[in-house]
């Protein structure tokens, strides 16, 4: 007789490990698929990699950019790849092993395999047949590529390739500016590559605000990374030597080879070979899977959570909905404020954001007001010598009520906490500028820039 079991769960990233580890907590007995290895997109290729290569790279750096300023002298530091490669595997295999820990304590079931539907009650993993009452798709997504640009994840990478590379290629192009070509072009740009971007909008990072998007771009071209912007990447050769791309940008064409081409245009989701079609579960036109407000899909004991559904492709998003829809199943009610859902990039400066950007404010047709404070005025970013950036918050007029809060600025990632708590809680300006912050910290700059909306800047 097939094994049973209140929830069985297929993906085991940041939606479906947590989905699980809640299910287990509320007393379902919980089942979690995985064709993998544990955490999924985030915790293999995505988020933990990316960070700790980011954090090496970024400490080679500093060390010989920075360090002499402080009066600090190091000779001229070098790094060891492989090392910082094996590290990064090291911080990510701990962490495998962390889930598979947190599981067992739990008592949530880890079924190795590729999952698969085959009626509303009833998955397949391999050979063997499991029952279940529910069943949470949490699949994640993939990268998208280009057709005339395959992925080979040697010389023509996805962020997965990226991630690994053998060696430090001389000159690396990225084509798209989104967070994570940035990201990753500024691993390679400090470890001393050539790194430029081609992308097809006006703008880095297009869903920031303008203002922190045109700042960011200005501190990383001083520090070396190029931009080519409304260019369309149209066609790719390959030599032994190089990679070469012909670009189009005004209806001209140009060419630009590198060693390394680094495919960033975004993620879809993935649902390949889940067995959707033997249910009759449709998909949207961009793929991802349809849900009500209850994360049900079109058959109600089946949910879907995480990057295959839209919304943004972020692991905290991921994570909170893996914890609501585990509550929802066990009668519980969970809210979702997604409007208080920060993005991070994290290279350095670090740029965080929560709520509306000054454009979508306005689009809305909402009066608003802005406020804005620099770091170059702040006294703990003089100190350490981390002054390029600000921050931003924008405001409803009339009620004073905080619509968005931005940030481009060192410890940008951590700063933002306190701006996702006003957004989530529906603070007003004054009540923000109201409240005490340390001083000298880097906090105090939010601080003013609530006070610069309400017109009172104290140090400006
Ligand atoms: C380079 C990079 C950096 C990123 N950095 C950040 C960041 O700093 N912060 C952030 O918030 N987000 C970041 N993201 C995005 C983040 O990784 C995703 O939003 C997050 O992983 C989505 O979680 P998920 O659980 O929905 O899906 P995933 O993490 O993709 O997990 C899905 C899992 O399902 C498994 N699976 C799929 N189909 C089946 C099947 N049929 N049977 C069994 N198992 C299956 C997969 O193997 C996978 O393990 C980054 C992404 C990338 C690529």
């Amino acid at each position: 007789m097939a094994q049973e079991f209140d929830v069985i769960i297929i993906g085991s990233g940041p939606a479906g490990y947590v989905a699980a580890i809640r299910c287990a907590q509320l007393g379902l007995k919980t089942a979690c698929v995985e064709k993998g290895p544990l955490g999924g997109t985030c915790l293999n290729v995505g988020c933990i990699p990316s960070k700790a290569l980011l954090h090496s790279s970024e400490l080679y750096y500093s060390m010989n950019h920075h360090f002499a300023e402080h009066g600090v002298k190091v000779e001229k530091a070098s790094f060891d790849f492989d090392q910082m490669m094996k590290r990064k595997n090291n911080v990510v295999t701990g962490f495998n092993q962390g889930i598979a820990a947190l599981f067992k304590k739990n008592k949530v079931t880890h079924l190795e395999g590729f999952g698969q539907l085959r009626s509303p009650t009833t998955v397949l993993v391999g050979e063997t047949t499991y029952e279940t009452k529910n069943i949470i798709l949490a699949t994640g997504s993939e990268p998208i590529s280009l057709p005339f640009l395959p992925i080979d994840e040697k010389r023509i990478v996805s962020s997965t390739g990226a991630l690994s590379l053998e060696q430090v290629p001389k000159k690396m192009l990225v084509v798209g500016a989104g967070v994570i070509g940035v990201e990753l072009g500024s691993v390679y740009s400090r470890l001393g590559s050539e790194v430029s971007f081609v992308e097809f909008l006006p703008k880095i990072c297009p869903t920031m605000d303008e203002t922190i998007s045109k700042t960011f771009q200005k501190i990383l071209e001083k520090q070396g990374l190029t931009f080519h912007l409304s260019s369309k990447v149209i066609k790719a050769e390959t030599s032994p030597e190089e990679i070469t791309l012909t670009v189009e940008k005004e209806g001209k064409t140009s060419q630009m080879g590198a060693n390394v081409v680094l495919c960033s245009i975004g993620r879809r989701p993935y649902t390949e070979n889940l067995g959707l079609e033997n249910l009759d579960l449709k998909l949207t036109d961009k793929g991802f899977i349809p849900i009500n407000g209850r994360f049900q899909t079109q058959i109600p004991n089946i949910y879907a959570i995480g990057d295959i559904v839209d919304g943004p492709m972020l692991a905290h998003k991921a994570s909170e909905e893996g914890v609501a829809v585990a509550e929802l199943i066990a009668k519980e009610h969970p809210t979702i404020e997604y409007m208080a859902i920060p993005n991070v990039v994290y290279t350095d400066p670090e740029v965080a954001a929560v709520g509306l950007t000054e454009e979508e404010a306005k689009a809305l047709g909402r009066p608003i007001k802005t406020g804005s404070f620099p770091f170059k005025t702040n006294s703990r970013a003089n100190c350490t010598g981390q002054e390029e950036g600000l921050v931003k918050v924008i405001a409803d007029e009339k009620t004073d009520i905080l619509l968005g809060i931005h940030i481009v600025g060192t410890h940008a990632s951590e700063l933002i906490a306190e701006a996702v708590l006003a957004i989530e809680k529906k603070t007003t300006t004054l009540e923000l500028a109201n409240t005490c912050h340390a001083h000298p910290t880097l906090s105090e700059s939010i601080k003013e820039a609530a006070l610069a909306a309400l017109g009172r800047a104290i140090h400006r």
